[in-house]
């Protein structure tokens, strides 16, 4: 539609999550016209946080460090573990205060139809951290929705059998959202009403 270089930032933009031709070309001609120092500063943050921000190499929680915050922090519980889909979602959890075992991040959730099945997801690396028996509880805080659920159900499935004591968060979360856009107070009674799963 446009020539070169505006249609490559059109394209670009528009490969972003939840951003569609429209929005893509909105935002494009707001950068065209936006102040040279405002474009430098959006794209110097984008490459800072490529360079700078990993992942946590115990729990895959976005970290500045080898191991982010939380897995370095001794005063958390090493004893329960807290299973999330996105790093988002830890941020949701920490808010509520309700929580001081620790997380791991699958990285999304089982869902066939975008190609999205167990290996896709940091199970591998959640039975390697449960093997050396520290962990007595996890908790399953996937997100209320189908492709969650069944994440939920097959991790069930994988944990049970190994002597854990395998939970999930109770009721009354707005089902078929996500996590994230739960409500502090809702997602803090969720947390402290959890409930042993069922297979
Ligand atoms: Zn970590």
């Amino acid at each position: 539609m446009y020539e070169g270089v505006v249609q490559d930032l059109i394209d670009e933009l528009g490969r972003l999550p939840g951003v569609g031709p429209k929005s893509a070309q909105r935002i494009a001609f707001h950068l065209l016209q936006a102040e040279p120092t405002d474009v430098r500063r959006l794209a110097d943050v984008l490459l800072e946080v490529k360079a700078k921000v990993k992942f946590c190499s115990t729990c895959f929680n976005v970290s500045e460090d080898e191991q982010c915050r939380i897995c370095r922090d001794p005063r958390r519980d090493p004893t329960v573990l807290c299973v999330v889909e996105e790093y988002k979602d830890v941020v949701a959890i920490e808010r509520t205060r309700e929580f001081r075992g620790r997380y791991h991040v699958l990285g999304g959730a089982i869902s066939p139809i975008d190609g999205i099945g167990p290996d896709q997801l940091r199970i591998r690396e959640l039975m390697v951290r449960l093997s050396d028996g520290t962990i007595e509880e996890v908790i399953l805080a996937t997100d209320p929705n189908l492709e969650g659920e069944a994440t939920a159900t097959y991790l069930t499935r994988m944990l049970k059998p190994i002597g854990l004591r395998v939970t999930r968060l109770a009721s009354g979360l707005p089902v078929g959202g996500d996590l994230e856009y739960a409500d502090e107070v809702t997602l803090g009674r969720a947390f402290a009403g959890r409930r042993s799963a069922d297979d």
